[in-house]
């Protein structure tokens, strides 16, 4: 008997990941067909009703670019972007369930297991339409999403995996209490190919919780092999004036990016490299050192630095009084770098800890957390101890203990593992300030936010706003996101991302009647929206505004279809 495995997914920009927790509770990787633990998150269409994934995808980029689909995540939340190939074309929720779907299959094939309840990751700064689009790309692909969780969280809870489990060795349950009171507070700077993403978590005895977020999504890797790129390339025109500039012609270009993201790799384990650049009948073999690629990237490696600085800020505000440690995820963290400046600037101890890894790995034991979580409700629900729809942590101390037993007895499990998995708390903040579209005193439309940056989720907030005419028998809502950094009023500045209608008031009803708005956020971070007309207090009329979305029904089920009916191939 298995208590259901929920397998964990990082789906990255430029590589994607499955983990799952083991039979002895640890999470691992698990290996993709090829034995790789990720896949590079790359399709390519081969003709209207095939597709290829991952590696001979990415190797055929070149020769195939009109077909070959990659950074799709950038696209996840842009309802009109569409990918076309072979005369159909595909949306971001459509392209990344390939991706979900290669994965799976690949776990299914390697290691017999066939996958069907998952978690996968998101950048903190993912706003609700992006995260929604991220559930649908795992309808598409045929899973349930049991929920989404932010990749700093992610990246925190396989940190904190380890220290809990360090702190429960051995030690006894009074050992134990002694340090309940320890807390420490952790900076996860990730910087990956394309974003780069700062998070202050915190991490109690048994809670890990985000307390601010900021980050670029412009920012990553690939910057620092611009900077690589545009030095060998004045190295070779010094060197050959009168040779063409091998920026200006795509083939030599592409193939000195290669050599450049080639080159920082090996500057991140060694002090000195060379790069051969050949272009117009001319070589030149350029000396690049770690020395030159630091004084190339110090600016880039400085914006992160800025945003580590602003984020901190944000959790001292928040009661953050001190930094314990950093914790570096994503591949470009790899840089020597990287850990010198940041340990330098906070004066911290900085850890480097399976940065590709370590966010699949954090939602697989997310993951393990909610199937335990599911079933230990399930039996205090059956018993009467606790209500349908409640949290564990409501039940009597007594009932829990017993049923983390009943669990731990049924699946072979130590009641120690069912019971501290249970008692893991993630609790995260608002990426984005959230509100709607109101008139202000001057009869302008503007935004009210009701919910705002690193606010803390689950969230439910309640306003009262006014109709602006006697008998006014519709009221529009509109739902708005946070456009840029900060948030700002301005209709031009923010995102529309909801509208619907209360309909059918009847009238009688003057100007200023209240219309009372409910947003709730859960702790993945997917709002609802709830609107009641006050007059219709005895007929109460509540509409749940879902999110315009990128897609509508029908093309959800048309494309669910479409997605359905593709066949891949190895290669
Ligand atoms: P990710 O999106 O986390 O997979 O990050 C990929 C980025 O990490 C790319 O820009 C890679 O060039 C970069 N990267 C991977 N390994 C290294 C390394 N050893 N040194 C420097 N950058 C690396």
């Amino acid at each position: 008997m298995s208590a259901g495995v929920v397998y964990g997914i990082d789906l990255g920009t430029t590589y994607s990941c499955v983990a799952r927790v083991n039979r002895s509770g640890e999470p691992e990787v698990v290996p993709l067909s090829d034995g790789a633990a990720t896949l590079p998150s790359v399709v390519l269409f081969v003709g209207p009703d095939d597709y290829v994934t991952g590696e001979p995808a990415r190797r055929l980029a070149r020769a195939r670019a009109d077909d070959v689909c990659a950074l799709v995540k950038r696209r996840m939340g842009d309802g009109d972007w569409r990918f076309v190939s072979s005369g159909r074309a595909w949306s971001a929720p459509a392209v990344s369930s390939l991706i979900l779907r290669a994965l799976v299959g690949d776990v299914a094939f390697a290691a017999g297991e066939s996958v069907r309840d998952v978690v996968i990751t998101v950048p903190a700064y993912f706003g609700d339409e992006e995260r929604r689009a991220t559930v649908l790309a795992g309808q598409y692909a045929g899973l349930t999403v049991v929920d989404v969780i932010n990749e700093p969280t992610a990246a925190a809870l396989s940190y904190g995996f380890a220290r809990f489990n360090a702190d429960a060795s051995g030690a006894s349950d009074a050992g134990r209490s002694g340090r309940e009171g320890h807390e420490e507070a952790a900076l996860v700077y990730d910087l990956g190919g394309g974003t780069f993403d700062v998070t202050v978590v915190e991490l109690a005895d048994r809670r890990v919780s985000v307390v601010a977020v900021d980050g670029d999504h412009q920012l990553g890797g690939a910057d620092w092999d611009e900077k690589i790129v545009l030095y060998l390339s004045r190295q070779f025109l010094d060197a050959h004036p009168g040779a063409e500039d091998p920026l200006d012609d795509s083939e030599a270009a592409q193939a000195l990016l290669l050599a450049a993201e080639q080159a920082k790799r090996e500057l991140s384990d060694r002090t000195r490299t060379t790069v051969r650049v050949e272009h117009d009948g001319h070589a030149l073999t350029v000396p690049f050192s770690r020395d030159d690629l630091e004084r190339l990237t110090a600016g880039l490696l400085e914006r992160t630095v800025t945003l580590a600085r602003s984020v901190l800020a944000a959790a001292r505000a928040r009661g953050v009084a001190r930094l314990d440690r950093v914790l570096l995820v994503g591949g470009s963290s790899r840089m020597p770098a990287v850990a010198r400046r940041l340990a330098a600037e906070l004066g911290v101890p900085v850890e480097l800890r399976d940065p590709d890894l370590a966010v699949a790995k954090g939602a697989a034991l997310y993951g393990e957390k909610k199937a335990i979580e599911r079933l230990v409700l399930a039996d205090l629900v059956s018993r009467g101890q606790i209500l349908d729809g409640a949290q564990p942590d409501t039940a009597a101390p007594e009932d829990l203990a017993a049923a983390c037993r009943r669990l731990a007895d049924a699946f072979g499990l130590t009641a120690e593992r069912v019971r501290r998995t249970v008692e893991v708390q993630v609790v995260n903040v608002v990426s984005r300030g959230f509100g709607v579209l109101a008139l202000d005193r001057f009869g302008e439309r503007s935004a009210v936010f009701l919910v705002h940056r690193n606010d803390r989720l689950p969230i439910a907030v309640r306003r009262s706003f006014g109709t602006v005419r006697d008998d006014q028998d519709v009221v529009t809502v509109h739902v708005v996101e946070q456009g840029g950094g900060a948030e700002s009023t301005r209709v031009d500045d923010v995102k529309i991302i909801a509208q619907a209608d209360i309909t059918g008031i009847p009238p009688g009803f003057p100007a200023g009647t209240p219309i009372e708005i409910t947003f709730r956020m859960g702790f993945d971070g997917i709002l609802e929206v709830t609107a009641l007309h006050e007059g219709l207090a005895d007929r109460p009329l509540t509409v749940r505004v879902e999110t315009s979305a990128a897609l509508s029904q029908a093309d959800v089920a048309r494309e669910r279809d479409a997605v359905a009916r593709l066949r891949r191939r190895e290669g």
